[in-house]
């Protein structure tokens, strides 16, 4: 029967257990295994499975839930617990650890660079355990991989984002293998999160009005706010506007962006919290930008131009995709129903708020592009590995028309992921053993220590993981659906599905085109043979969700599971549904083999196979993304790639066959050479070296302390210059750039000399050069010998550059004369040229203005 009113009870617990809502609430607990454990005393033997949407009491992994295991503990078991010392003595070691953990001095309180503020992070999605599903992917598991190394490493960090009241959709899958979506309303008291009192949010929806209840989370150290439109000021479809991530129609996201962007201002600002930078992890929370710029309009008297300069001094924007539908676009139509009245209150037209989101090589009309605002309105950008910074420089260099690829003003930090959110509990305990108990903060030299681990400890992990993985799979076969179609006569194949002795390939991610899931039944004889090798065999583990929307992505799990469901190589080959982080823990810890086929340059980092090394599993992947920069030759395998002009048919099929080579020729032969103990050396080896080369390098700590050093702390700084004696800094940079850019078109480089005979190879070359300046003083330009050898092309490949002075303080009426010498440092073509930018010492970027003024082809 159903109830006609539903409330969560709250347990009263007894006195000596009452830590336990601390320790439940703080999510700290879902990288501190002590904590966990705890709760596992709750969970009555068999006890109900209990799901509040994403999660269940007792996770694919078998790890405990203590938000649901606290709120369905019978009283019998809790006045046992009670009663019991040992217990009770843990719970209140535990709570105090949390305390000590609070207040410790973390490395930002040591070695972190003085006087940072707080830094607020805003994300569409936190993926911080399977117990809280609030994420989709990658994008989210990031986000909250960030927060909680932030939090260990004592970054002073606030999480902004949504709460959805239905979270992520659960993926299902029908008789014939077509993903089917599930919705299921979330509890947010059984999330760890509560309301943050007197706190409603309020913003204007196109002159309706939309208030929003703000809910605080705990994430170790870090606060994470969630904003709610489910509250009884709303109108019904208000109400709805937080139903469910990535869900509804374009204004239904707009909408959504907007409440995350400037609700998320505003519940910053009524909750106490005092930003002083501000990072947003992709564009969806972009509007942040041009509610700042509101307030400092509105509130300090500042002109449009000045505000803008004030906002993107402290403000952090990562792109974190190549491909063009990650990227949120909106109509100018929309846009205009939505903005026009910020327009109006900036005392802008409304089409130079939409040249915010204009990209240079579009039509006028094109919609309004998020990640364009994102770096527009951002003085530090970054990609999220070293090619996606290669790749995002090529697309978004548009809006640097002139400035040369290399110098395009993004960034990279390399994503990481949150090592103790990740790895076993054998991992960590060998870990600990040899690098200590700080090993998630441990450098390369400590990771060195891994040296003197025994082959066979090191095997017997990953003998380990595979065992439970397997026995996961199985577990969650049984349970699933997918068991029924092919039961009939061989009831409980699933039982006897998978080998734990055989090599195991991990392959779980976005079921998305360019991702490639299907590569290998491309060659559906070859992937048997592979399959059911009678003495070598390799087993294929499989798990993603597609899109509700990519019926690309659904034909690709349907093909899956049809070739998984063939009785011949059904016990080698599993798709499991329903991706999730629990799922996804299982996997990575007990993968030989972590497996990713992106068609090169289309994956930003890709962080699961970064999670998969970290439990001593080896990458076999396309050299995409992190994998890029992270292979080194022995540390896993890399997928050779065809040539990117090929047709994309043709690609993949060379791309598949040179797949199976690697898995036939390499991976295969080394799995199974084994010696006298059963151990295979050249594998443990393998496996070694990638630890003590990809452990320090993988750590999300890595990554936040590169986006301190290189983010946070430089636009803290130059935030605070810009808005000292009532942003005298930004009202003045804002006045340069607004008369460089009117100059501009007038500077010329004109008369450039160089040496009467061509320079012999490490001679010094004199070049003068006279720079029309166009009004602009010479100390607001920098003028520069750009040289190099000449490609084939007629470019200089790889240029250096030599500065120019000026010759004479005197400037005549044709220009200002400058001199500088470079030298031939190859022999062969060489070539120089000579460019002039403006400089000031408050640019964030040297050639963020975009101006740069090339010479004219040689007078001689
Ligand atoms: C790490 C992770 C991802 C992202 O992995 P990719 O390599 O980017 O595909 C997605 N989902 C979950 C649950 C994860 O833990």
């Amino acid at each position: 029967m159903r109830p006609v009113s539903q409330f969560t009870v709250q347990p009263r617990l007894p006195g000596p257990l009452e830590p336990l809502q601390e320790l439940a609430e703080n999510l700290r607990w879902t990288w501190h295994r002590p904590a966990r454990d705890l709760f596992r005393r709750l969970v009555d033997e068999g006890g109900e499975v209990h799901r509040n949407g994403g999660a269940g009491l007792v996770g694919a992994d078998g790890a405990v839930n203590p938000l649901l295991a606290l709120a369905r503990a019978g009283r019998e078991r809790l006045d046992a617990l009670a009663a019991d010392p040992g217990y009770v003595a843990q719970v209140a070691a535990q709570a105090e650890a949390l305390d000590a953990y609070q207040q410790q001095r973390l490395w930002f309180q040591t070695d972190g660079p003085p006087g940072l503020g707080t830094v607020a992070y805003f994300s569409p999605e936190f993926g911080i355990s399977e117990a809280i599903p609030q994420y989709s992917g990658g994008l989210g598991v990031l986000a909250g991989d960030h927060l909680k190394a932030a939090s260990d490493l004592g970054v002073p960090l606030v999480g902004v984002g949504l709460l959805y009241a239905e979270g992520y959709f659960r993926q299902e899958l029908d008789e014939s293998g077509w993903q089917r979506e599930r919705y299921v309303a979330l509890d947010p008291e059984l999330l760890g999160l509560r309301p943050v009192a007197g706190l409603e949010v309020q913003v204007e929806l196109a002159g309706r009005p939309l208030a929003a209840q703000a809910w605080r989370a705990s994430i170790g150290r870090v606060r994470l706010y969630l904003l709610d439109t489910d509250v009884p000021a709303n109108p019904p479809d208000l109400r709805r506007l937080t139903d469910r991530l990535y869900g509804g129609d374009m204004e239904h996201r707009l909408c959504q962006e907007i409440l995350r962007g400037v609700g998320g201002i505003r519940a910053l600002r009524g909750a106490g919290e005092a930003p002083t930078v501000f990072h947003t992890n992709e564009g969806h929370a972009g509007f942040l930008g041009l509610e700042r710029i509101q307030e400092l309009v509105v509130g300090s008297g500042l002109s449009f131009d000045e505000a803008v300069e004030a906002v993107r001094s402290a403000t952090v924007f990562t792109t974190h995709t190549p491909v063009p539908a990650g990227i949120d676009r909106f109509p100018v139509e929309l846009m205009r129903r939505y903005f026009a009245p910020l327009a109006e209150a900036c005392g802008i037209p409304f089409a130079r708020l939409m040249a915010i989101g204009h990209h240079p090589d579009e039509p006028e009309e094109a919609p309004f592009n998020m990640a364009v605002m994102g770096l527009r309105l951002a003085g530090h950008a970054n990609a999220v590995s070293r090619l996606h910074q290669a790749v995002s420089r090529t697309l978004f260099g548009g809006l640097w028309p002139e400035v040369p690829a290399a110098e395009v003003p993004i960034g990279g930090i390399t994503n990481g992921v949150h090592p103790r959110s990740w790895v076993a509990e054998d991992v960590d305990r060998l870990l600990t053993q040899h690098l200590g108990p700080d090993w998630d903060q441990a450098t390369a030299e400590r990771w060195a220590g891994l040296a003197a681990v025994p082959d066979q400890a090191l095997w017997s992990l990953r003998e380990s993981g595979r065992g439970r993985l397997v026995a996961a799979v199985r577990a969650r076969l049984r349970a699933s659906q997918l068991a029924v179609p092919s039961g009939g006569g061989d009831l409980a194949w699933w039982d006897e599905v998978l080998d734990p002795s055989v090599c195991t390939i991990g392959f779980a991610r976005r079921v998305a085109e360019y991702k490639r899931a299907t590569l290998l039944l491309s060659d559906p004889g070859r992937l048997t043979r592979l399959l059911t090798d009678p003495t070598r065999p390799v087993q294929l583990v499989f798990a993603g969700k597609a899109h509700p929307a990519d019926e690309v992505g659904k034909r690709m799990i349907q093909e899956l599971v049809r070739f998984a469901a063939d009785p011949a190589e059904r016990h080698r080959i599993v798709f499991l549904e329903d991706y999730g982080i629990d799922l996804a823990r299982a996997l990575y810890q007990g993968a030989d083999v972590w497996l990713n086929t992106p068609r090169r340059q289309q994956e930003a980092c890709g962080t699961s196979g970064e999670k998969a090394a970290l439990g001593g599993g080896l990458n076999c992947s396309i050299r995409d993304g992190w994998w890029d920069e992270g292979f080194d030759g022995e540390n896993g395998w890399a997928i050779p790639s065809a040539d990117p002009a090929l047709d994309p048919a043709e690609r993949d099929r060379r791309e598949a066959a040179e797949l199976f080579s690697v898995l036939e020729d390499r991976v295969v032969p080394l799995f199974y050479a084994r010696d006298g103990g059963g151990v295979p050396a050249g594998w443990v080896a393998r496996v070694r070296h990638a630890l003590m080369v990809l452990g320090p390098f993988v750590n999300a700590a890595r990554m936040v302390r590169e986006y301190v050093e290189a983010s946070y702390a430089p636009a803290e700084r130059r935030g605070a210059r810009l808005a000292a004696d009532g942003f005298a800094v930004a009202r003045d940079l804002a006045a340069w750039k607004a008369n460089v850019r009117a100059c501009w078109p007038q500077l010329r480089i004109e008369g450039v000399r160089g040496p009467e005979a061509p320079p012999a190879l490490g001679a010094r070359a004199e070049v003068e050069a006279r720079v029309a300046l166009a009004g602009l003083r010479p100390s607001e330009l920098q003028v520069e010998l750009v040289h190099g050898a000449i490609t084939d092309g007629g470019e200089i490949d790889n240029p250096g550059r030599a500065p120019m002075a000026l010759v004479d303080p005197e400037i005549s009426g044709d220009g200002a004369r400058y001199r500088g010498r470079f030298v031939c440092d190859r022999a062969g073509p060489y070539g120089f040229t000579v460019r002039a930018t403006p400089v000031h010492p408050e640019l964030a970027s040297p050639l963020e203005t975009g101006c740069i003024a090339w010479a004219l082809p040689e007078e001689r």
